[in-house]
């Protein structure tokens, strides 16, 4: 541990470390686990002592899971409770005992591992926050760099250009601790206090929709449901819209209930009303929270970063929100460590915002479009009719379902193929942008893209080189010039490796026989040939370059030509 401590005059705690991280909920644990792995210093500030115990977050998206590979935690995710053989299944009924509209079925999280092998070396899986969040905490005890203080709040913060000054207290005995840092990421969540002392206001639409959540038990309905596995339900009935998920794969669940404003949680009656039949249970607890499409007007003020809620706030309508906090932390983490270590430029940590805030806000607009179109389904009071009529009702009902709602559970698109454009630190090569479906991922190495995966061996991923350092994955002969390109690269302090690799389907997939790969698994240039000044290069994908101040999408810019 490298945090050095020391009495200031005040009588406070004094730390010093390189960035301090307010909240550790998935996406400051994210970031903690990547800086960790980076090997810088870091303080985490989480004000509270125990893990959650609440289920959220159940969708672990398949970019999620190549990062907590990185890291070496996505094994243990995926044994970390949730039973890898429950179907993850989509139902659509009336009640949840009530008739069955449709069903969008789906493999389990051992199946999506195997049938995704292709594209990602880590399919998305489903498993609750209370159950990955252990391991995402207990990797950091590994950590010698990375000092969680648990049970502290942070209160207040300076920065003065050169540094930033954390205030924090013990919640339990008021001790007063002050953090000297390089640079503060605010991952404090929905209420960021941080974001509020910024001044940084939120643009969208808060609270669209009101929802009370009820967590409960009751083996009884497990029972029930014995010939309709699956994790999720949608129930459609004319008493109002509601969503059952499984918590545990066994006998806890949880219910959202779509309410108005200001309804009492009332969880008993909610369950009751949706299960369609009387059966036992007992509830755990109930929240009422509002559906938001939101995002920061700004992710960086001087040397302070919002990450994650902090920053955006979506519906969670294809569990986008933790994931693409995920992906900020991800953004963030080794700009952090090439700016302190020297080798990123001056341009480089304003690449955070320029390259995050759209994909948040691509993210913000497909969750609000999941959403509208769940709103849309049609309710009739004849829906839950025994009778032909009732299932005419039902049969009409599904088919705007298949045709509306479908795209909510297949968003390979959202998870993999987001892209950064603008980006000052990536090269347009001229070709025009290859399509941005919510759907779909065709893997390509467009700059900005994220740099497929291919397996080189039983386990081992082409991705799995990624992340210490940049790569210039090389598919052909050997080809004059890359050679500069490390020594330009060397010159600057930039980390740059040449990964070889002999094998046609892969140059194919790379589609140019020079590919460089960024930090964060990222591609920052391609090119046929290496290029004719490797120094300017080196300077731009480092944030150094001249113009490094002035980006453009490279969609803008494109000429005509595919990829
Ligand atoms: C019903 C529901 C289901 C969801 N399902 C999914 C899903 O399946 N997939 C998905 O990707 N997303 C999902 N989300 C969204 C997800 O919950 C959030 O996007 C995610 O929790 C954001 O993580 P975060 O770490 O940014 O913020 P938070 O989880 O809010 O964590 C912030 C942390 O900061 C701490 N903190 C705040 N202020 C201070 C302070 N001053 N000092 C110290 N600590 C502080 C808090 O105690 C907290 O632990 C869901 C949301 C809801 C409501």
């Amino acid at each position: 541990m490298t945090v050095r401590a020391q009495a200031a005059e005040s009588g406070a705690m004094s730390l010093e470390t390189q960035v301090v991280i307010v909240g550790g909920g998935p996406v400051g644990l994210a970031l903690a686990n990547d800086l960790g792995w980076r090997g810088l210093d870091c303080v985490l500030v989480e004000r509270a002592t125990g893990l959650p115990d609440f289920p959220t977050c159940e969708s672990v998206n398949a970019r999620t899971m190549e990062h907590f590979r990185r890291w070496g935690i996505a094994q243990a995710v995926r044994d970390a409770g949730f039973p890898p053989d429950v179907p993850r299944s989509v139902r659509f009924m009336t009640r949840i005992l009530g008739h069955e509209i449709l069903c969008f079925h789906r493999p389990s999280n051992r199946e999506f591992q195997r049938e995704l092998g292709e594209l990602t070396p880590e399919a998305g899986i489903w498993c609750p926050r209370m159950m990955f969040e252990p391991v995402m905490r207990a990797r950091l005890d590994e950590h010698a760099c990375v000092r969680v203080l648990a049970g502290w709040e942070v209160t207040g913060f300076d920065d003065d250009d050169r540094a930033v000054t954390v205030r924090a207290v013990d919640t339990q005995s008021g001790k007063a601790v002050v953090i000297h840092a390089d640079y503060l990421a605010a991952c404090d969540g929905a209420a960021s206090d941080t974001r509020k002392r910024l001044g940084i206001p939120m643009q969208g639409t808060f609270a669209e929709g009101h929802n009370v959540t009820v967590y409960f038990e009751s083996p009884a309905l497990r029972e029930a449901l014995a010939d309709k596995p699956g994790v999720m339900m949608d129930i459609v009935n004319a008493d109002g819209r509601a969503n059952l998920s499984a918590v545990d794969g066994a006998d806890r669940w949880r219910l959202i209930q779509h309410v108005g404003a200001d309804e009492p949680l009332d969880p008993e009656r909610r369950v009751r009303l949706h299960l369609g039949r009387d059966l036992p249970f007992t509830v755990i607890g109930a929240r009422a929270w509002a559906g938001h499409r939101v995002v920061a007007e700004r992710m960086r003020a001087g040397r302070v970063f919002l990450v994650g809620d902090a920053a955006h706030l979506l519906w969670p309508r294809g569990g986008f929100g933790m994931n693409t906090g995920i992906g900020d932390a991800v953004d963030l983490g080794w700009k952090l460590q090439a700016t302190l270590a020297r080798w990123g430029g001056p341009g480089l940590l304003d690449s955070y915002e320029e390259e995050r805030r759209p994909v948040a806000q691509r993210n913000v607009d497909e969750a609000a479009s999941n959403r509208a179109e769940d709103a849309a389904v049609p309710v009739s009071p004849r829906l839950e009719d025994d009778s032909p009529e009732g299932q005419a009702e039902r049969d009409a009902v599904a088919r705007v379902i298949r045709e509306k709602r479908a795209k909510e559970w297949n968003s390979l698109g959202i998870q993999l193929g987001y892209r950064y454009d603008p980006s000052r630190i990536c090269v347009p090569d001229g070709t025009k942008a290859p399509p941005d479906s919510p759907t779909d991922y065709v893997p390509g190495t467009w700059p900005g893209s994220r740099a497929p995966h291919a397996w080189l061996a039983p386990g081992r991923s082409l991705l799995d080189g990624y992340g210490d350092g940049f790569v210039l994955v090389s598919t052909g002969p050997a080809r004059p010039g890359a050679a500069a390109l490390v020594q330009a690269a060397q010159a600057r302090g930039l980390p740059l490796r040449i990964e070889a690799v002999d094998d046609p389907a892969i140059a194919r997939l790379y589609q140019r026989p020079l590919v460089l790969v960024r930090p964060d698994g990222h591609v920052a240039w391609r090119g046929d040939s290496a290029p004719a000044d490797a120094a300017e290069l080196v300077d731009r994908i480092r944030g150094a370059w001249p113009d490094a101040a002035t980006p453009g999408a490279a969609s803008q810019r494109q000429e005509a030509g595919a990829a």
